[in-house]
């Protein structure tokens, strides 16, 4: 098969949907892979790597477009990208069709096979394409924290591991999922006293049991968090209730009790955001105060590290990329229920219940 990969062309975003790794794995198994010129240089990676590891180098985006029998990307196609897609091609990439009805219809109407990431979902109903950007997030709400609770950046001057004799920032968790548990997993590593809150008894149990000595964890209710804003320096969103707007756990008023240059970091903001008083922001303006507390709400956090993040998406879509291009679509979806959960519009039809009844379409 041939498999293309065009350079990702929304603002900001310098993920790339193969690393030269991933070249090697399909020209082994007999296929050929078009990269557009430049594609990985925003993730740290020259054409040299990918012609080295098999790759061609397409100067053209047509051609790109033209010549592959399945595109793979990052990002969803935007308006100067739908002209590009056609019959037949398969293309492998987030959608997020939900959220955004021209690209639905483009999609519909260019009768391409659309088999999106953020829907590959395993039994166990967790959903493989989306962790590792998770991670990546929770990981890096605890480290852009930390720096936003210097003085100098409009936080409370708290260093977060303390130092003998002065203690420790104290930092909460709210959701003990994917995102708060990478969160904790870093503000525990560098010294703080962490709390995970959810309202998931078995999943509490779960942190109780693994968790570094310095994280506790607590029942998420409005009672227990406004006993904690007094005593905080952080307090990381990452709470998620599946298929709704994020719940305001933070309500405006609860700010008062906090002390100046509490930082909050609402991870949570792609869904709406946990706190009342969340808007989303970008890495070029990340914060912005309320009250003098400060928020960061970045709703593409892992852009800003795209060579992590590249790595990480492309560990996990690799596999299934591999058994599309070995298969063919129709008999990769048929042998894997996990993938099949992934195809959204084929052959000009909605296949995936959530986007056609979101804009009241056929399915
Ligand atoms: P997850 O499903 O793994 O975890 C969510 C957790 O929230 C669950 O444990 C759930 O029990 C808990 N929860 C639900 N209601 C709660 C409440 N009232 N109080 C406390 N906990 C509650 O989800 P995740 O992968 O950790 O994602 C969390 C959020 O982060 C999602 O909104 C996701 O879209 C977002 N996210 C944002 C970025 C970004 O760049 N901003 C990147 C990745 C993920």
């Amino acid at each position: 098969m041939i498999i293309g990969i065009p350079k990702e062309i929304k603002t900001h975003e310098n993920r790339v949907a193969i690393q030269p790794g991933g070249v090697v794995q399909l020209k082994r198994n007999g296929h050929e892979v078009l990269i557009q010129n430049n594609a990985g240089v925003g993730s740290g990676f020259s054409n040299q790597e990918y012609v080295d590891a098999g790759a061609t180098i397409i100067d053209d985006v047509e051609e790109v477009w033209k010549k592959a029998e399945m595109i793979m990307k990052v990002k969803e196609p935007i308006a100067e990208e739908y002209p590009r897609m056609r019959e037949g091609q398969v293309i492998f990439t987030y959608f997020h069709f939900a959220a955004e009805e021209a690209l639905t219809k483009a999609v519909v109407d260019s009768k391409c096979i659309a088999i999106a990431y953020e829907t590959v979902e395993k039994s166990d109903r967790s959903l493989p394409l989306l962790i590792p950007m998770s991670e990546v997030a929770g990981r890096m709400a605890a480290q852009e924290g930390a720096v936003y609770l210097e003085k100098p950046k409009g936080g409370r001057g708290v260093l977060m591991g303390g130092i003998p004799g002065v203690p420790p920032a104290n930092v909460l968790v709210l959701g003990g999922g994917v995102v708060g548990v990478n969160a904790a997993k870093i503000a525990a590593g560098m010294g703080a006293k962490t709390t995970i809150m959810d309202i998931n008894m078995p999943r509490l149990r779960y942190l109780d049991d693994v968790m570094e000595k310095n994280v506790s964890t607590m029942f998420s209710s409005e009672a227990n968090i406004r006993r904690m804003l007094p005593q905080v320096d952080m307090i990381i969103g990452a709470v998620l209730k599946p298929g709704a707007k994020a719940p305001h756990l933070i309500t405006r008023d609860m700010l008062k009790e906090m002390r100046a240059g509490t930082v909050l970091v609402d991870v949570a903001i792609d869904q709406g955001g946990c706190f009342e008083t969340s808007k989303p922001t970008t890495h070029k303006d990340p914060v912005y105060m309320v009250d003098d507390v400060v928020h960061y709400c970045v709703a593409n956090m892992p852009g800003a590290v795209p060579y992590t993040s590249t790595m990480g998406l492309t560990n996990v879509t690799l596999p299934y990329a591999v058994a599309l291009a070995n298969k063919g679509w129709k008999q990769a979806l048929k042998d894997d229920a996990e993938l099949l959960k992934g195809l959204n519009i084929a052959n000009g039809t909605i296949v995936y219940r959530d986007v056609a009844e979101a804009f009241e379409m056929e399915w």
